[in-house]
């Protein structure tokens, strides 16, 4: 699967749409550069995906804090779950070197992408908050009346498990 093939079948899911970068974490991107994220990236897959037994697997991606974080649950690489359900990588297994690359190109693709759709947005823009609710990326358009706060989610792989929930 292509990367643009991995971007276009998380947009088919409602969870993971609704994650953005939030005016203070895309300005975090902008002053640290790209090349300074994707290092991060790389070192939070390392240290947190990788083992073949992670840590706290399931909750060891904050919700927010990090650009990263955000990243990761939108293309569903939070946790091993996550990655085993969407990308069919094993569990129980470390992530190989060749995995783990893909997985922070994945990371940045989609950082790009939020860089570059809320450029004009970022204009005398003072809003702190993502805006969850109407799907700014316009495929497949949001349930409407939902108003879920991905940040105020605590294990959001269990969120999705029970997708109808977040429909009226
Ligand atoms: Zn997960």
């Amino acid at each position: 699967m292509t990367r643009d093939e991995a971007l276009a079948k998380l947009a088919t899911s409602a969870f993971r749409r609704r994650f953005h970068l939030s005016p203070s974490l895309r300005r975090y991107v902008r002053e640290k550069g790209v090349d300074a994220v994707r290092s991060h990236a790389a070192d939070f897959i390392a240290q947190r995906l990788a083992p073949a037994h992670p840590a706290n697997d399931g909750r060891q991606t904050p919700m927010k804090g990090h650009p990263v974080f955000v990243a990761q649950h939108a293309t569903a690489t939070c946790c091993r779950s996550c990655m085993n359900k969407w990308w069919k990588v094993p569990t129980g297994t470390p992530l190989s070197e060749s995995q783990q690359k893909k997985t922070v190109a994945l990371i940045m693709a989609w950082i790009e992408c939020e860089m570059s759709a809320a450029a004009n947005e970022d204009e005398g823009s003072g809003v702190q908050r993502p805006n969850a609710s109407d799907g700014h990326d316009g495929r497949k358009s949001a349930a409407p009346g939902t108003t879920t706060n991905p940040d105020g989610t605590s294990a959001g792989h269990l969120a999705e498990r029970s997708p109808q929930n977040t429909l009226t």
